[in-house]
C-alpha cells in the first residue's frame, strides 16, 4: 500500500541509516516499542532512532504533553514512529494524540484493514481501507459549559477539510487499482456540517471517472460492513465517524491488537496502531504486537525499505499461520515468544 501522493518525503541521505523520531508511549506502548525493535534487529532493518517525549511522562515533569521540541523534531526529520499514548478520561490534559495531528496538520488517517493468515473470523478476505479526516470535527477540542447542567461542543467541519481528505482518498483508489470509495456521514441529520463533508466528496469524484462513489448514513454503514464487507473498498469519514468505524473494522480484522495505521500531513507523517494503551495489560507480557509491527510495516513503505517490508510481512503471517498467537486472537504466547517466533522465521 503506498500513498505517494499524500506527503513530500523529507530527503534523506542514501547512504545513511535513516532517521525516524520514536515515541515509546504509555502503558503497554513500551513494551510493544521493544518488541518491533528486536524484529528490526532479527531483519536487519537499519533505523536511527531519534527519541522524542510526549505524554504521560511529561505531564509527570511538569512539561506539556507533546513538548515544543517534540513538534519541531518530528518536523524537521520528517516521519515518526509513535506508540499508543493514555489520554485521562473525562478531566485532565489534552489528549497528546490529538495534539500531535493537529499541531503537526496531519490530515489523513489511513487504516487499512486486511485478514491475517490463521486469525479466524467470520470476515473472510476482508480488504478495506478507511481514510479518516483528523483534524476537524468533534475533535477540533472546542468545548464549553454553556450555563451549569448545558454542555457545549462544537463540530467544525470546512470545505478545505473535507476536500483534502476526500481527494487523499481517491487519490490513493487511483495508485492503488481500488474500484469504489465510499463517502460516511450522517447527513440527514446534521444537514450543514455533514451536508458538506458530503457535497465535497460528490464535488471530488467528478475527478475520478473511473472509480465507483457510493455514500451511506454512518449507521447504515456499520451494518452494511458487518453484512456485506465485500462491497466496501475504500472508506472516506470525518474525524469521529472515522475512530468509531475503524475500532469496528479493527475487530472485524480479529481484534484491536492487529491493525495498523497512519497519519499524513503535506511534509510529515507519523505511523501509530489503532488501537490505544491498553493500560491493565502494561508489564504482563501479553499484547500482541502485531498492530504495531504492521504499522511499522507502512513506514518501512514510505520509506522505500520495500524488501524489509517484505521479510517482515512474511515473518509475521508465517508465525501466525503456525498458530503461534497472542491471548487476543486465540494463542497462549506471551509477547516475548511471539516477538522470538518472528525473530526465527525471518533468519531461518
Ligand atoms: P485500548 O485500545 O487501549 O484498549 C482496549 C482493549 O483492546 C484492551 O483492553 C485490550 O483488550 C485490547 N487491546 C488493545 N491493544 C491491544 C494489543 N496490542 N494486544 C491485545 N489486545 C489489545 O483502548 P482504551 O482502553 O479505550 O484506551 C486506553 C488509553 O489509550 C486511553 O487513555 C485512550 O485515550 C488511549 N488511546 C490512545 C490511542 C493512541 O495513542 N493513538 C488510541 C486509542 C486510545
Amino acid at each position: 500500500m503506498e500513498l505517494n501522493s499524500l506527503v513530500n518525503r523529507t530527503k534523506q541521505s542514501k547512504n545513511m541509516a535513516q532517521k525516524v523520531c520514536l515515541i515509546r508511549g504509555d502503558g503497554t506502548g513500551p513494551e510493544l516499542v521493544d518488541a518491533v525493535e528486536k524484529i528490526y534487529q532479527a531483519a536487519n532493518v537499519s533505523i536511527d532512532w531519534v527519541e522524542v517525549e510526549a505524554g504521560l511522562k511529561c505531564v509527570e515533569a511538569g512539561k506539556p504533553i507533546v513538548p515544543d521540541e517534540t513538534i519541531e523534531k518530528i518536523r524537521e526529520i520528517g516521519v515518526a514512529f509513535k506508540a499508543p499514548m493514555t489520554t485521562p478520561i473525562g478531566k485532565g490534559s489534552v489528549s497528546p494524540n490529538v495534539t500531535l495531528r493537529k499541531r503537526l496538520d496531519l490530515y489523513a488517517c489511513v487504516r487499512p484493514v486486511k485478514s491475517l493468515p490463521g486469525v479466524v473470523t467470520p470476515f473472510k478476505d476482508l480488504d478495506l481501507v478507511i481514510f479518516r479526516e483528523n483534524t476537524e470535527d468533534l475533535y477540533a477540542q472546542i468545548e464549553y459549559i454553556v450555563a451549569p447542567g448545558v454542555a457545549h461542543t462544537i463540530k467544525l467541519i470546512t470545505e478545505e477539510g473535507s476536500r483534502r481528505i476526500a481527494k487523499a482518498a481517491f487519490e490513493f483508489a487511483k495508485e492503488n487499482g481500488r474500484k469504489r470509495v465510499t463517502a460516511v456521514h450522517k447527513a440527514n441529520i446534521m444537514k450543514i456540517a455533514d451536508g458538506m463533508f458530503l457535497r465535497v466528496c460528490q464535488e471530488v469524484a467528478k475527478d475520478y471517472p473511473d472509480i465507483e462513489f457510493y455514500d451511506n448514513i454512518v449507521d447504515n454503514q456499520c451494518m452494511q460492513l458487518i453484512t456485506k464487507w465485500k462491497d466496501y473498498d475504500v472508506l472516506v469519514l470525518p474525524n469521529l465517524y472515522g475512530d468509531i468505524v475503524s475500532d469496528l473494522a479493527a475487530g472485524m480484522m480479529g481484534g484491536l491488537g492487529l491493525a495498523p495505521g497512519a497519519n499524513y500531513g503535506t511534509n510529515c507523517a507519523i505511523f501509530e496502531a489503532v488501537h490505544g494503551s491498553a493500560p491493565r495489560y502494561a508489564g504482563l507480557n501479553k499484547v500482541n504486537p502485531t498492530a504495531l509491527l504492521l504499522t511499522s510495516s507502512l513506514m518501512l513503505g514510505h520509506l522505500g525499505m520495500h524488501d524489509k517490508k517484505k521479510d517482515i510481512e512474511g515473518a509475521l503471517d508465517a508465525t501466525l499461520a503456525k498458530g503461534i498467537k497472542t491471548y487476543d486472537i486465540g494463542g497462549s504466547a506471551t509477547t516475548t515468544e511471539f516477538t522470538d517466533a518472528i525473530c526465527s522465521e525471518l533468519k531461518s
